[in-house]
């Protein structure tokens, strides 16, 4: 998962028919796609309740504020945020308006009532499993309680969420997000996210293929399939047998309309036959993969408990590469776990070297209070940390640019997705999920058009009509 690289705010929740609504509210996300997911659907659930979305924290008679708690310091970020809500809230008072502040998300879920104690601005902390009970959350805030709702309730949140509105659906654009699992058994021993966002769920096929669907009525081309583990997604099928995700999306493929299914974040130990063999059958399935290592030695590997050899993951590569040769890798990183020397780390380096990546998302290790990794000796210094992450980062990156120079003169199919900055420019994506910036001519948002890449820069590609 690409986590801490998106901020989304409530103006992607913008729905022309919430305008008679009279609350307004502004959502900030930190995190991870699943964050911007769970934005989305609480900006439905509060729709329903009154509200419309804005896009300023001056306009709003609530702020919710979407955490994510992956890496350090992310509680006291949070903390310090709440203090400048502090003194927004008591300017609104003094001029006899009100400011409602409500926390969700992972910070929420792992510091629960520590926000209400430490934060009297907050009127609701609210976790991630709790989404359904905002509307009624913020009720009891309104009559005067500070409302924590952090437990893991035996009902599911989808069920109590009501859907996105088909307005809504194409406010958000032509590639939607679709969450079917959530959190986590594995137990990586520097991993918050089992603890945040509790044990391996996964939601029903039926449901997902429903929600899909209203998706691709209202106009969506392309969905990305998110779970933590989304990989460990199963459920029973249409069919009456036991489905893992391959045989998911096989279903999914058939949705007249949808042209494009993606799926993030994998884990190596559930990458299946039946998904693999997905990757090789369906067209539909975009030829990107974001399976993350996390590191290339074995010894390190198995104090992160994550249950597989670098052999084993380089074994892996190669199996998915042969069911789909033109399938793009991307990986996450963790430098400086406990007791990485010298010798782990240039084993992460070597296994980069063979793997070749696409794309990657890299991390020094970041101590996470609770976990098994924040007692373990040997942590490693922070410069040694520092030095580590700029090698490695120079090699991935050197081996991104390397990808988009071998797509140049090729031609690609693009899904149109947005206005570029100019505004005879749109961008589109690649299959291997590269922004294409093209010549707004070439067709209209949610058109796949047939282009020839002929110039990269550092983060984007350029084409033109093939
Ligand atoms: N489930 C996915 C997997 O198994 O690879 C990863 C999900 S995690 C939310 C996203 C990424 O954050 C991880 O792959 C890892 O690289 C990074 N991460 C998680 N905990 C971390 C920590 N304590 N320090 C540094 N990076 C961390
Ligand atoms: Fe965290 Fe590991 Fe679970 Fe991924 S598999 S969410 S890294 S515990």
């Amino acid at each position: 998962m690409t986590e801490a690289t998106l901020t989304t705010e409530s103006a992607v929740l913008a729905d022309a028919a919430t305008r008679t609504n009279t609350r307004k509210v502004f959502i900030k996300t930190y995190g991870c796609q699943m964050n911007v997911y769970d934005s989305e659907r609480m900006g439905d659930a509060l729709t329903s309740d009154g509200y419309q979305a804005v896009d300023t924290v001056e306009a709003a008679d609530l702020i919710l504020i979407n955490t994510c708690h992956i890496r350090e310091k992310a509680a006291e970020k949070v903390y310090s945020q709440l203090g400048r809500l502090a003194k927004l809230k008591k300017q609104r008072n003094a001029e006899g308006g009100d400011l409602m502040v409500a926390v969700a998300g992972c910070v929420a879920q792992a510091e629960g009532q520590e926000i209400i104690r430490r934060a009297p601005v907050v009127d609701v902390v609210i976790g991630p499993q709790t989404y359904h009970r905002l509307p009624q959350a913020l009720a009891r805030a309104r009559q005067g309680e500070r409302v924590v709702e952090t437990d893991f309730p035996a009902e599911d949140k989808f069920d109590g969420l009501p859907n996105t509105s088909p307005r809504a659906i194409r406010a958000r654009g032509v590639a939607a997000f679709l969450t079917v699992q959530e959190g986590c058994d594995k137990f990586c021993t520097f991993c918050v996210v089992p603890y945040t966002r509790g044990a391996e769920v996964s939601r029903p096929v039926d449901r997902i293929v429903q929600e899909a669907q209203r998706l691709v009525d209202a106009g969506v081309r392309e969905i990305t399939l998110l779970g933590q583990n989304v990989n460990a997604w199963h459920g029973k099928g249409i069919d009456g047998r036991e489905w893992g995700l391959g045989e998911l999306i096989r279903r999914l493929a058939e949705i007249d309309g949808l042209v494009r299914i993606r799926y993030t974040t994998s884990h190596p130990r559930d990458m299946d036959d039946s998904l693999i063999a997905a990757h090789r059958d369906l067209p539909e399935l975009m030829p990107y993969l974001h399976l993350p290592v996390q590191s290339g030695s074995d010894a390190i590997l198995k104090s992160m408990n994550r249950r597989h050899t670098a052999e084993e993951y380089v074994r892996l590569v190669e199996r998915i590469r042969a069911a789909r040769p033109d399938i793009a890798l991307s990986g996450d990183f963790i430098v400086g776990f406990p007791g990485e020397t010298d010798a782990d780390f240039e084993a992460t380096m070597d296994l980069i070297r063979e793997v070749n990546y696409a794309a990657a998302f890299s991390f020094k290790y970041s101590i996470r209070p609770g976990t098994p990794g924040a007692g373990m000796e040997d942590q490693v210094a922070e410069s040694v940390k520092t030095e580590r992450l700029a090698r490695l980062q120079a090699l991935l990156s050197e081996q991104t640019r390397a990808f988009g120079r071998q797509c140049m003169g090729k031609t690609v199919d693009l899904l149109l997705e947005k206005p570029g900055r100019n505004t005879d420019q749109l961008i589109g994506r690649s299959p291997w999920l590269q922004p294409v910036i093209v010549d707004a001519k070439v067709g209209k948002i949610g058109d796949i058009v047939s282009v020839r890449i002929t110039e990269t820069d550092s983060s984007s590609l350029f084409a033109e009509p093939a």
